[in-house]
């Protein structure tokens, strides 16, 4: 009998990938297609619908190809997806009537401006766990509203069909349009409390009904592939935002259980459970996954300069010729001879939420090396990690049990060493580093029975290694005191 595979689908912001998983969680092949970033202006970022899903459909038969396997050998498909994107296409020629706007654009500020300007920010707070801020979708709709003649006319109609980039791949591949609550919950527009498009937010924003998709279970069954894309039908039944996907990929089942991303920036995500926690420090609050018994909501913040503090000193500084040596370097002295970097080179992200903040580095003596520079830059990522964790504990009332940790710079030993040091927790790794596309296999694969239960996904995650706090709590308490400084001296000078 031949055996049977899940495909993941992971549309990232700068490649479209596609992974196959088998039953223990493994990955049988993968294939990665870059595609095109569009800059029109200074802060604008598009991508053209057309290539993404191109890419995306390129990928998955690569994929097949690399595992050297037939499409009749999947059992299902899962979608895992840059999150916020927005796409507006026509309904009855499945033509995009403008580029995909990238979450990164910024286009959207003065609508935004304006909104906050009317009072809504609590309002928006309340219902959606979001702030007011171009980052998610609801803005960039209504300025492709405001900016393209006739769309609200024709969107009105009933002629439109918005979505993320997940409803976008869920329509060509099966017809339909459809989302889930995780990428809704992205958009400004989706009441996370009661599970449906808010009519008084969309009537605030000035939103036709008609143009939204409909929302529903993050693994269900949102469609089959039309038979022309892989020779035979496959079912669509697995779909979460990129870091919500990571979150399940981790199996932080738990309320309680984080997962921490440590890429350009980091991503952290703590599973709530099944009551949406309202944030006192900035943070999001956001639908983690709906497997169709009620939702399980989580804590989200971000960090926006971690794993690009060492690209800096690689490309900008020239301290490093590649991001490992920063191990070697840092590991070469006992600490960073009190030098403390704050890399807020684009503002600082929750708990701050500062924009204007820049960055700083205080304790340079006449003894400061390069290796103490170094080890300052990688022990930055994990006080910023730090704060924005213990805001988390502090909002949900209760500590985190362990952070699971992926991402390019988790690779760093002595990273995660001082990470789990600082925070006084354990951080974990685990054994397949494709958390995201696993996370959106998996909600594929629970839904036809190729995973029976979370019990299974459960044990299917294995930890490739362990970090436990070793650090003293007088010396924890001084390095955090002296970070915390660091921190207040790079407010105070802009
Ligand atoms: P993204 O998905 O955001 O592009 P990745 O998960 O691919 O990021 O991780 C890339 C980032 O990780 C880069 O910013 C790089 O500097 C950092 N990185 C990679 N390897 C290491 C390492 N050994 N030590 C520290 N940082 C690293």
């Amino acid at each position: 009998m031949k055996e049977h595979y899940v495909l993941a689908l992971d549309q990232g912001t700068t490649s479209s990938r596609a992974i196959l998983f088998n039953k223990s969680g493994v990955v049988i092949g993968v294939r990665q297609i870059p595609f095109n970033q569009v800059f029109p202006k200074p802060g604008w970022v598009e991508h053209d619908p057309e290539e993404i899903w191109e890419s995306q459909l390129k990928a998955a038969h690569g994929a097949i190809e690399a595992a050297q396997i037939e499409a009749d050998q999947i059992t299902a498909i899962g979608i895992t997806n840059q999150r916020e994107t927005t796409l507006v296409w026509d309904r009855a020629t499945g033509k995009p009537v403008y580029n995909a706007i990238v979450w990164q654009c910024r286009r959207s500020a003065e609508i935004c401006q304006e909104l906050r300007a009317l009072g809504l920010s609590e309002m928006v707070r309340e219902k959606t766990g979001l702030v007011l801020d171009p980052y998610f979708s609801g803005t960039k709709l209504m300025w492709l509203f405001n900016e393209v003649p006739g769309l609200r006319a024709r969107a009105e109609r009933g002629e439109l069909m918005f979505g993320t980039v997940d409803t976008w791949l869920i329509y060509r591949l099966t017809g339909e349009h459809k989302t889930d609550p995780t990428n809704a919950s992205r958009t400004l527009l989706f009441n996370i409390k009661d599970g449906c498009w808010d009519k008084e937010l969309l009537k605030q924003f000035n939103i036709p009904e008609a143009i939204l998709p409909k929302v529903q279970p993050s693994s269900s069954n949102f469609g089959i592939t039309g038979k022309e894309l892989f020779g035979v039908e496959i079912p669509v039944t697995g779909c979460a935002g990129d870091q919500q996907a990571a979150l399940f990929g981790h199996a932080c089942f738990e309320p309680g259980m984080a997962k921490n991303t440590y890429g350009t920036g980091c991503f952290t995500l703590m599973n709530t459970g099944a009551f949406p926690v309202r944030s006192e420090h900035n943070l999001l609050t956001t639908v983690a996954w709906d497997l169709g018994k009620g939702y399980t909501y989580a804590l989200e913040g971000s960090v926006f300069i971690a794993g690009a503090v060492i690209q800096w000193l690689r490309d900008q500084m020239g301290l490093i010729s590649d991001a490992a040596e920063s191990e070697k370097l840092a590991r070469s002295v006992e600490d960073s001879g009190e030098v403390f970097l704050v890399p807020a080179f684009v503002g600082m992200g929750a708990p701050y939420w500062d924009s204007d903040v820049r960055g700083t580095v205080v304790g340079i003596t006449r003894g400061t090396t390069k290796a103490h520079f170094v080890r300052a830059a990688l022990e930055s990522i994990a006080y910023q990690s730090r704060d924005l964790l213990v805001a988390m504990e502090k909002d949900f009332g209760r500590p985190i049990s362990c952070i699971k940790a992926d991402g390019g710079a988790s690779l760093n030993n002595f990273l995660m060493q001082f990470q789990a040091d600082i925070l006084d927790r354990r951080v974990i790794l685990p054994e397949v580093g494709e958390t995201t596309a696993l996370g959106a296999a998996y909600l594929a694969g629970l839904k036809v029975g190729y995973w029976e239960n979370l019990k299974e996904v459960e044990l299917n995650w294995r930890k490739k290694r362990e970090f436990n706090p070793e650090m003293a709590a007088d010396r924890r308490d001084k390095l955090l005191e002296c970070w915390e400084k660091a921190v207040s001296s790079a407010r105070s000078y802009h």
